[in-house]
């Protein structure tokens, strides 16, 4: 093995890799940033302005998405059926009696900048009421730090990305006012917040990873619409224009695309001497390091750490508390979809620009722990272009059909609740025994179950989502899906979980792996809670920023000598 190069060697260039990475590099050390995913260019990947744009979702690149397997998932008991997932041309869209994946499953991207190429960009703090599940409702897991310690963090990382947000904090209080100010709510947001009014509900801008100002040699939003798609103007905030940016310019990060890593090699004194990784090329490499990030993101990362461990039992690593790959956590979910009575020019407008906490807290919804946020939906739902109005929202065909498109379009409206998720014997991460990928380490099987009380929760999701429709004057629906009868989750969390005691989770509260000197955790695995509802990369990304400080007061780079 060569003399160490690096002073760090971070695995994943997602929300967590690409912050660790940052401020690592910014405090002097010398990184190298793998990314097992290809480099995306907005300019000419992303297909906004392209005629077909609306064919196109995410644009897949070789190596973009990783390959995972799902356990068979539990029977669909008949007594939820008004949970279904549905359209109005084409019925249930899982005509089946036993819950499965989404055409999409586990949601990601693999490449620099992870999944947050592809997110919306809801940029959210958790409540603090979320991080205190067990001390005060007996369920879940406590965060072993509390939200004033991270509230620090939170500032950096919204100042890095520019993050728009309201003035009025709400729950989530604050040392300082956003970077930018909030977005105007698109027409469709504002009809829903007069409806929510009616009802007695808070409805608010959401802060949103998207420019409201240019901000850092950054254009601001333009309100195509289409962040899910990639946005090509550079003004969402993925990690790739942000955080992955600020590190190449620091000059001290090494940034390497395609390159997967597939083992870990330990060394003496319970540390991670080095990872072997397999380049673009093919070839197999070996890199010391002197401190180990890994940052795969929830899937991935247990996977990587079972898979070692199954190769090399006499040197397990992380597996002590035998919550490795347990705990995995996925925000449900429920979409109502309809048509509008008036032209609301729905096409247009920023994502997700609208929130309601009402109902976040975790003794929301009575009888049931953890709550959940409702926001507006119409590009995540993707009825967006006349494509999919013809094919989704408007039936018939012909002459008459094309004229009610016609009429129809712009009118289409959504409510999105995501919900809290607690953790269950049922849902974890484990590695599947017959099905490895190219580099021949074992994919990771995904084991998914909804138990009672999600199903409950979900049930006062889809109450509302319909609740605030019906009184937004919206009569026609025309799809409505959920996390019931399909698996289908941007958010996963948990199956590395940060808590106080090594007996019962992976990682302390500086995301370091209990009992191991130089090995840091740094993705959404490390959530103990998933929130209620909450979008978690900004709390990914304060967690990693905070944990590279503590990390840098300790381990200095190599060739310091102060
Ligand atoms: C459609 C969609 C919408 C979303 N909307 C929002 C939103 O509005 N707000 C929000 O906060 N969150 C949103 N999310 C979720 C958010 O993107 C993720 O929670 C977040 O990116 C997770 O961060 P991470 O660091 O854990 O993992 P990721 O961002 O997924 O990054 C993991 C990276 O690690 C790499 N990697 C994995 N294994 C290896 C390996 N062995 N070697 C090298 N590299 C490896 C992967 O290639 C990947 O690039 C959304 C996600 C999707 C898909
Ligand atoms: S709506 Fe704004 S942030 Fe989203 S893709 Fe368009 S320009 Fe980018």
């Amino acid at each position: 093995m060569s003399a160490p190069s690096f002073d760090v060697v971070v695995v994943g260039a997602g929300a967590g890799g690409s912050a660790a990475a940052w401020r690592l590099a910014s405090h002097g050390q010398r990184v190298l940033l793998l990314d097992a995913g290809p480099a995306f260019d907005p300019a000419s990947d992303y297909r906004l302005h392209q005629p077909d744009w609306e064919l196109t979702r995410f644009p897949e690149k070789p190596g973009s998405r990783g390959r995972y397997t799902f356990a068979p998932m539990q029977a669909l008991d008949p007594a939820h059926d008004d949970l279904r997932s549905w359209n109005r041309i084409h019925g249930r869209f899982n005509r089946g009696n036993q819950r499965i994946a989404s055409g999409e499953g586990y949601h990601h991207v693999r490449g620099i900048g992870g999944s947050t190429l592809h997110y919306t960009g809801e940029a959210h703090r958790m409540n603090p009421h979320s991080m205190r599940l067990q001390a005060d409702h007996g369920a879940g897991a406590d965060w072993p730090l509390d939200y004033a310690q991270l509230e620090p963090y939170y500032l950096e990382a919204e100042k890095l990305i520019g993050v728009a947000g309201p003035a009025d904090p709400g729950d989530r209080w604050r040392s300082a006012p956003y970077p930018l100010p909030p977005h105007r709510l698109c027409r469709a947001s504002r009809l829903l917040g007069k409806a929510a009014d009616g009802l007695g509900w808070s409805w608010e801008v959401s802060p949103r990873a998207a420019l409201s100002l240019p901000y850092d040699g950054r254009l601001p939003c333009n309100y195509c619409g289409g962040c899910n798609r990639g946005c090509p103007r550079g003004d969402k905030g993925s990690a790739d224009v942000t955080f992955v940016a600020k590190a190449r310019a620091s000059g001290r990060c090494d940034i390497r695309p395609g390159c997967a890593v597939v083992a870990l090699v330990v060394g003496e004194g319970r540390r991670i001497a080095a990872v072997d990784y397999v380049g673009p090329d093919g070839k197999r490499v070996r890199v010391e390091t002197p401190q180990l990030v890994l940052a795969g993101g929830a899937i991935e990362t247990p996977r990587l750490l079972l898979a070692h461990n199954a190769a090399n039992p006499r040197q397990r690593i992380a597996h002590e508390s035998g919550q490795l790959g347990r705990n995995l956590m996925e925000s449900s979910g429920w979409t109502s979809v309809g048509l509008a009575p008036e032209d609301l020019a729905s096409f247009g407008g920023l994502p997700a620009d609208a929130i309601c906490w009402k109902f976040n807290r975790p003794d929301a919804i009575e009888g049931v722990v953890g709550g959940y946020k409702l926001s507006t939906a119409i590009h995540e739902t993707d009825l967006a272009g006349p494509v999919a109005y013809a094919r989704r929202a408007i039936p018939g065909w012909g002459r008459r059909h094309k004229a009610q498109v016609r009429e129809q379009f712009g009118r289409a409206v959504a409510v999105s609740a995501t919900g809290e998720f607690l953790p269950n014997a049922g849902s974890f991460v484990d590695l599947d025994d017959a099905r490895a990928d190219d580099n021949g380490l074992p994919l990771a099987r995904i084991h998914s179950h909804n138990d009672a009380m999600t199903l409950r929760r979900l049930a006062a999701m889809a109450r509302s989502c319909r609740l605030l429709l019906q009184a937004a004057g919206v009569e026609t629906l025309v799809e409505e899906y959920g996390t019931h009868d399909f698996y289908s989750a941007a958010h996963v969390f948990g199956t590395c979980r940060m808590g106080s005691d090594p007996a019962t989770s992976v990682v302390d509260a500086d995301l370091k792996a209990h009992g191991w000197q130089n090995l840091l955790i740094c993705d959404a695995s490390v959530f103990p809670s998933s929130g209620g509802g909450e979008a978690p990369s900004l709390t990914i990304q304060a967690l990693a920023i905070r944990a590279a400080d503590r990390l840098a007061t300790t381990h200095r780079p190599i060739g310091d000598t102060t």
